[in-house]
């Protein structure tokens, strides 16, 4: 097989490794079977075991999801409020509803989170519509539907908060269900509350406890900004089947998000057209995200630690800054190595001078360095569609780059890591906003997301506890000291 650089390599592997399920329309979807030609690594490989639990999964996304019999009758019982049994056994068909919100990289961390817990207690995931949830991506599950319908029975599920009392924590509090193993009737639903916000009784979601009772509850609905995976592996009952699916813990959100998360042809135009126009002859791409916020001044700080952190990274060459270049180097013979930057931001003052810099000086090793940026939307935007779409395809550039550097405590630098197998250079934050940090970055401890509102608790002891001294495959992020990651 020849590359898009001409030259022979192994052959993509479309399915990445039996990821996805062979068979889909093509023309619906062309990102689902092509994303695998534009990356120039293969990703690490999915075990067995999660290959074939996604193919039963899917199963069970057709046989209970909208336009089902099943799903008619789940949502009756949901309409008419009436309880169950707890012991009289977990309904055939469970859902899950999850509320993504806030920014594109939240967003999909929320929908991947809600996905494992899907997957882990055998319901049947519905993501809410709102925030573009059913316009950005394709469907990911075969001859079904992810996107809740608008006939959803409870109408203000959307407006949920941590006063509802349907949450499983006021729940709970309030004794309308015990966490006790006790004989008991189950609501017809529950809200999870897991936003930033969350008590300490939210985060018992977290415990077995809790679980227990969940576990037969038919429709559970989920609020979350977060990527609550970590936390998931907190949860003895889960300990097991999680390792069996993920030999490699690092690897979560690599594979989930690229199982999940698809672009549509239209922001798949998007990445391809940029990609082949800019970045594709490149010998090396390397990505850069620059997470500013509308009101920031731009900082000069902030420019000399992305060019300390690459060039002191290896990452992008030095330049001669005195002195006639040739006087110190020959030119290269042609062709020369090239590198092509692509920088990703609000704002497009950082980009604006990094090209000129490599455009006014010469690099110490000849090569050739083009630095791009797709859009500068200045500020953040909300509910806009064309917003989101630049974003998703920018962080989908990202993935597709060979090296990257990210900016700290980022869901959208933390999105293209994962879906790009790719362990950053991550920019600390500084201590002080007028002092470059020193260094200016570090390699992350892997290119899992960072889970920013963990619950520091020990269930099995009931009492406060740090996670990352309970499970070895559980670790402090270096960019969110207090956030957890799987490594
Ligand atoms: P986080 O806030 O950094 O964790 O990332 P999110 O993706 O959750 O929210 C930031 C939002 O701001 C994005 O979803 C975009 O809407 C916008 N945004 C931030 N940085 C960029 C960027 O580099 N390019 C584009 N197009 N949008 C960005």
């Amino acid at each position: 097989l020849v590359t898009r650089r001409g030259s022979a390599a192994p052959a993509h592997d479309r399915l990445l490794g039996g990821l996805l399920a062979d068979g889909v329309d093509e023309i619906s979807c062309h990102s689902r079977y092509q994303s695998a030609s534009y990356r120039r690594r293969a990703g690490r490989q999915p075990s067995r075991y999660l290959v074939s639990k996604l193919r039963r999964h899917e199963a069970l996304q057709r046989r209970c999801g909208p336009g089902t019999a099943a799903y008619s009758h789940a949502q009756e019982q949901l309409r008419s409020g009436k309880r169950s049994h707890a012991g009289a056994g977990s309904p055939a068909c469970k859902y899950l509803v999850s509320i993504s919100y806030r920014g594109l990289g939240n967003r999909i961390l929320a929908a991947a989170s809600a996905f494992l817990y899907a997957v882990l207690t055998d319901r049947v995931l519905l993501v809410d519509p709102s925030n573009e949830m059913d316009e950005l991506f394709c469907e990911p599950f075969p001859g079904t539907t992810w996107v809740l319908p608008p006939d959803f029975p409870l109408t203000s599920y959307t407006n949920f908060s941590i006063a509802t009392a349907e949450s499983h924590a006021n729940m709970v509090r309030n004794k309308v269900i015990s966490t006790a193993d006790v004989v008991q009737e189950l609501p017809a639903f529950a809200y999870i509350h897991l936003d930033h916000d969350a008590t300490g009784q939210d985060k018992q979601f977290y415990c077995d406890e809790d679980q227990r009772v969940l576990r037969d509850i038919q429709w559970l609905v989920m609020r979350t900004d977060s990527y609550i995976v970590p936390g998931l592996f907190l949860v003895m009952a889960f300990q097991e089947e999680l390792a069996m699916l993920f030999p490699e813990p690092d690897t979560v959100f690599h594979h989930l998000g690229r199982y999940l998360f698809h672009p549509n042809n239209h922001v798949w135009g998007l990445v391809a057209r940029y990609h082949d126009a800019y970045l594709a002859a490149a010998h090396q791409k390397v990505g850069i995200q620059v997470r500013v916020f509308g009101r920031e001044p731009n900082s000069p700080e902030l420019l000399e630690q992305i060019t300390t952190c690459a060039q002191k990274e290896g990452l992008l060459p030095e330049l001669h800054t005195a002195g006639p270049p040739a006087a110190i180097t020959p030119p290269p013979a042609p062709p020369r190595r090239s590198k092509a930057v692509l920088v990703t931001s609000l704002k497009g003052w950082y980009y604006d001078q990094l090209k000129s810099m490599y455009w006014e000086h010469a690099t110490v090793t000849g090569e050739a360095v083009g630095v791009h940026q797709p859009s500068h939307e200045e500020y953040q935007h909300f509910g806009a569609k064309s917003h989101d779409t630049k974003a998703w395809a920018e962080i989908y550039l990202l993935s597709l780059t060979d090296v990257l550097v990210t900016s700290s405590s980022s869901t959208f630098g933390y999105v293209a890591q994962g879906l790009g197998g790719l362990t950053p250079w991550v920019m600390f934050k500084p201590d002080n906003g007028s002092v470059v940090p020193n260094p200016p970055c570090g390699r992350d401890v892997s290119m899992e997301p960072c889970f920013h509102a963990p619950a520091f608790y020990d269930c099995r002891i009931k009492e406060g506890a740090d996670p990352s001294k309970i499970l070895p495959q559980v670790k402090h992020c270096k960019d969110v000291g207090w956030g957890l990651k799987l490594v």
